[in-house]
């Protein structure tokens, strides 16, 4: 799992495909520097461990870069942020203004479903891949073959989207996330209904229930879940996924029940200055706020009030990694801000509502999409491998799952 950046070599054109950074609690690991020209970068999809270092590129090269409207829209807001991020900790820059308004300037956007030329030969079209609002399966034909890179993607339905369309997806090589390779997600209706029953009897006991949430995608989620449940306490929105929301009301075509996560937003109650934070902690509510791995933004506030009250509970509704701020509340009941560690007495419990496909939808991707060869990537080291094994072994189609910075030759 980390950062994802591709190029892809067709003999005539260089494509790079995503170009991200993964943000660690005290430092920022980097993609691996690459030799020579690109002829133009696709973005998949806004998540910085896809989009964080594409402003980067323009500080040393000229290319086009090539998304959705919605990915641009929501990419600028992560790129703004990351910036202010590093800035607060002292931190060189990710990139410069400079490169930042370039990289905006430099982007065409391309809808789903819109054919475009990246050069002479190779042609692209993006496909809904049910992630998150904006984010596309990449489908590209060239003079060689016919390449599908997923980015990450989503078959389920959630409460955004409908799931990916695979209707495009066979290609002769397949280039595929494996995040969950390992394992399948619970049935969402059930973890749904589980999860408002929990949150209900927390409120219901006095307590007061922060759910930390990614700022694409997972808060939007989140409003929209909790409102059509009828939690019958006060929801409170903060954090950037309030811009966030702003931007993806923006594109209607891009989520699949535009008026319900718009009645959503106006249900829920907006946190607008530091007054309004400190007395919502005072009676039983629900607060969904940024930052989803608690690395940082309003949660912290929430928390550090909420740390004591063991009637209080804080329910994660994404992964953490290893090193994350939230891994280390969610098992060990520790709260670490600015290298402070409070012991926290608040609940604390885990909902797995990723937005990735788990394990049996990557296989049925793989099988719909049919092709000579699969890469594998985005996952640890050893899921990759062992997804590319037994792919091998279940469809006789020939893999690699390459190591950072490997070039793989393919002979169709
Ligand atoms: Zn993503």
């Amino acid at each position: 799992m980390g950062r994802s950046a591709f190029i892809l070599d067709t003999g005539k054109t260089r494509v790079m495909l995503d170009y991200g950074i993964k943000i660690e609690p005290d430092h920022v690991e980097y993609p691996l520097e690459f030799q020579g020209m690109i002829d133009a970068a696709i973005l998949s999809h806004a998540h910085l461990d896809h989009s964080g270092y594409i402003p980067h590129l323009f500080s040393e090269l000229t290319t086009t870069v090539y998304m959705t409207p919605p990915t641009l829209e929501l990419s600028k807001l992560l790129w703004e942020d990351s910036m202010k991020v590093a800035k607060l900790r002292g931190d060189e820059p990710p990139f410069t203004r400079e490169d930042l308004r370039e990289a905006v300037r430099r982007t065409l956007t391309f809808h789903y479903y819109q054919p475009f030329m990246v050069s002479d030969e190779v042609s692209v079209e993006f496909t809904d891949a049910g992630h998150i609002p904006g984010a596309a399966i990449v489908r590209m034909e060239t003079d060689e073959g016919t390449v599908v890179y997923t980015g990450d993607f989503k078959i389920e339905p959630m409460r955004l989207h409908s799931g990916a369309d695979l209707s495009g997806v066979e290609c002769d090589i397949l280039i595929i996330e494996s995040t969950y390779a390992n394992r399948e997600h619970p049935p969402r209706h059930e973890l749904e209904r589980k999860f408002v029953e929990r949150i209900r009897e927390i409120l219901d006991n006095g307590g007061k229930v922060v759910i930390p949430v990614f700022a694409l995608g997972r808060a939007q989620e989140m409003i929209d879940l909790l409102t059509a449940h009828n939690i019958g306490y006060p929801i409170y929105f903060d954090g950037m996924g309030k811009k966030a929301t702003k931007i993806i009301l923006r594109y209607p075509d891009y989520i699949s029940n535009y008026h319900r996560l718009k009645k959503a937003s106006k249900r829920v109650i907006w946190v607008r200055n530091q007054q309004q934070r400190e007395e919502i902690t005072e009676s039983p509510a629900v607060i969904v706020t940024t930052a989803g791995m608690v690395q940082g933004g309003p949660v912290i506030h929430y928390l550090l009030r909420l740390k004591d009250d063991p009637k209080s509970a804080v329910l994660f509704t994404g992964y953490q990694t290893e090193d994350s701020p939230g891994r280390k509340l969610l098992e060990k009941g520790i709260l670490e801000v600015e290298g402070v560690e409070y012991p926290v007495r608040m609940q604390r419990e885990y909902y797995d509502f990723s937005a990735h496909a788990g394990r049996s939808d990557l296989f049925k991707l793989v099988e719909k999409a049919d092709p000579e060869f699969v890469v594998t990537v985005h996952a640890d080291p050893e899921n990759v491998e062992l997804f590319a094994r037994e792919i091998e072994e279940r469809f006789g189609i020939r893999t690699v799952a390459p190591q950072n910075g490997e070039i793989v030759h393919i002979d169709l």
